[in-house]
């Protein structure tokens, strides 16, 4: 099946074929750093990542751009409120971010624009933009003429009269007309300004995003992605230059907006109270659960934060989890060569698993269906422990030999998916000052012998505590293996004994 897309452009879902056979060129608005970044950003962070990853897994290259716009009303007033300069607090919430979105496996774009390093270019754009007499002066400020580009509204379908009627009332009194928007803002004291031919100032959001998706992706890239809050106007003022610019149309060809994010059904915002951070969630819930819940609905419709949905989200990854350790422990680490024939169970047992991930990629290639994807992985997981929970199950090396590659197709479907356990098993090193407690508690209290000096590197530290605690089970001194166990649990790091040796992750 080809992969269908729908396109906010056309309303409808269409094939998808880039203009560059095996290249995709593709543009998200990334977030203004002025603040953590939210969970309505996580979701459109992890909703193109994965639509990025399953392009890569269907053999194409892609070319990924996401941007920070480092300056603007917002980052001013919150520059004010912390008594910080603009753009170094804009530039300390670009390190948080990707802290954020690393931890929640976004791969890194190929390019990261900032809106700062590209005033040159914006002020460029504004010059031919007055030249066309599609902008205007007014007063230091620049403005897009809105009347004076016929596409404007193709991208939102709205008209010119319905946007009347939703523009605010107070009207400022440069614009001629009140539906046109801000390109250039004249300075205001105190505020970082750039020189332009029309005085200091600095550039309207929009700008933007038309001049650096361009600059790196060339006119008529394929994908341009975001919230649908950005619809309208972000996204048609960004045709509207773009197009009137260059005199040429399509400025992007696939516009793809997910949906909402909702709490307990209602919309989530600051001014309601249930907004939430995704620093926050990250130290209740391991990343992988959070991204999980993050594509359990597909990307249009609204998707509601509740506990309970993130609770089932953690049972529901911890199903594909045990999936992914069970084929891991029947085929070891070693790779297995073709050997021997199949026997009739285990040759129907290989269709079923082509025909689940068939399934899976039926359901991506149907506009990115991540919902009925994730079934497709269950399936392929029954089917799995079906198989190998069978009485007469026996590892032949034909039997290893298919099971290894079983093993490789749920590990490359979980990867598309940004899914993929043991990743964030690495201890970050936030974690290091909390392990150093425990240890220093422990030795303070003559309980168990640790190395001095203690180890720098948590997972060095914690293999430390872990050993103390083996040998204190063997000693059959539980007062101490389950305060070791205890402690850990109260930093997030939950033990589970197996028979093959003790397990740790993060809750
Ligand atoms: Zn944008």
């Amino acid at each position: 099946m080809s992969l269908k897309v729908y396109n906010t452009l056309t309303k409808q879902k269409e094939e998808f074929v880039p203009a560059s056979t095996h290249q995709v060129r593709m543009y998200v608005c990334g977030p203004t750093t002025y603040n953590y970044i939210h969970l309505g950003n996580a979701r459109a962070l992890v909703v193109f990542d994965t639509i990025r990853r399953y392009l890569m897994y269907k053999g194409y290259r892609v070319c990924y751009v996401q941007n920070f716009t480092d300056i603007d009303d917002k980052i001013i007033a919150r520059a004010q409120e912390e008594q910080e300069e603009p753009l170094d607090l804009a530039e300390r919430y670009i390190k948080e971010y990707f802290r954020d979105a690393d931890a929640l496996r976004v791969l890194r774009a190929n390019v990261h624009p900032r809106a700062t390093e590209h005033i040159g270019e914006m002020i460029e754009m504004v010059r031919g933009l007055l030249e066309k007499g599609v902008a205007y002066e007014a007063g230091g400020d620049i403005y897009f003429s809105v009347r004076r580009f016929p596409g404007y509204g193709k991208l939102s379908g709205r008209t010119l009269e319905e946007m009347l009627a939703g523009a605010r009332v107070e009207v400022d009194r440069r614009k001629r007309d009140p539906l046109d928007f801000v390109l250039w803002k004249a300075a205001k004291p105190g505020e970082p300004a750039w020189d332009s031919p029309w005085g200091k100032g600095r550039p309207g959001w929009h700008l933007e995003c038309s001049v650096m998706s361009v600059k790196y992706l060339g006119f008529g890239f394929d994908i341009h992605g975001g919230g649908s809050d950005l619809i309208f106007p972000h996204h048609e003022n960004e045709i509207a230059q773009a197009e009137a610019f260059k005199g040429e149309e399509p400025f992007a060809r696939y516009w793809i907006h997910n949906g909402f994010v909702t709490v307990n059904d209602e919309k989530m915002s600051k001014s309601l109270g249930n907004f939430f951070i995704v620093r926050d969630l990250l130290q209740e819930w391991p990343p992988e659960v959070l991204r999980f819940f993050l594509l359990s609905t597909h990307y249009r419709s609204p998707l509601d934060y509740t506990l309970e949905n993130l609770a089932a989200a953690r049972k529901s990854y911890t199903r594909l989890r045990n999936t992914l350790e069970l084929l891991e422990e029947v085929t070891g680490s070693q790779e297995a060569v073709p050997a021997g024939r199949l026997s009739r169970e285990a040759a129907a047992f290989r269709d079923q698993v082509l025909a689940r991930v068939a399934e899976f990629e039926d359901a991506m290639d149907d506009d990115f269906n991540t919902a009925l994807a994730l079934a497709a992985l269950f399936n392929l997981g029954r089917e799995v422990n079906g198989f190998i929970n069978r009485e007469d199950f026996k590892t032949t090396p034909a039997i290893r030999h298919t099971l290894v590659r079983v093993r490789r197709y749920f590990k490359s479907l979980l990867d598309v998916l940004g899914l993929v356990p043991g990743e964030s098993r690495e201890l970050r090193m936030d974690y290091a000052q909390a392990l150093r407690e425990i240890a220093v508690s422990l030795k303070e209290s003559g309980a168990a012998q640790l190395p001095e000096p203690l180890p720098e590197a948590p997972q060095v530290l914690l293999d430390a505590l872990l050993k103390v605690r083996q040998e204190a089970r063997a000693q059959k001194n539980y007062r101490l293996s389950d305060r070791i166990r205890d402690s850990l649990k109260k930093i997030g790091i939950i033990l589970e004994d197996t028979p093959r040796g003790v397990r740790w992750r993060l809750v």
